[in-house]
């Protein structure tokens, strides 16, 4: 799963900032970026290589990456579809998906992948029995 560029994720986001205020950007931001594995170098001190998304929202666009959820809650407005907690070992699928060996390809089919693939976190958690 491959980010978009700052300028491929600045060219199809919305006008407009994502958050009313900045005590809802910093809720959200929080609870998703302050703890995703594409934003870990910028909170890493090396902001340059932090995640385009973010920059695309600090310069006041949304990005079309962030899907607007119905309702409102605080730090819960969006569902970023790149979002991968950094503790998340990941699905184990190489990306993007090789071609089946020893088989013949009808068409290129890079335009008919996502872009990215939500997926549920697969980081081991505790469960009480
Ligand atoms: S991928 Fe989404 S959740 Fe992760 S840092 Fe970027 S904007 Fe935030």
């Amino acid at each position: 799963m491959t980010l978009p560029s700052f300028e491929e994720a600045n060219a199809r986001a919305a006008e407009g900032s994502p958050f009313s205020n900045s005590t809802e950007g910093d809720a959200w931001m929080g609870n998703n970026c302050e703890r995703c594995l594409n934003d870990k170098p910028a909170r890493q001190g090396r902001p340059q290589d932090g995640c385009p998304l973010v920059l695309v929202a600090y310069s006041g666009k949304t990005p079309t990456e962030w899907i607007e959820k119905e309702g409102f809650r605080l730090g819960d407005q969006y569902t970023c579809i790149y979002f991968r907690d950094e503790d998340d070992p990941g699905c184990g699928e190489p990306t993007p998906i090789p071609d089946p060996p020893d088989q013949e390809v009808l068409f290129p089919r890079e335009q008919f992948e996502r872009p990215a693939r939500m997926y549920a976190d697969t980081k081991p958690s505790e469960v009480n029995a």
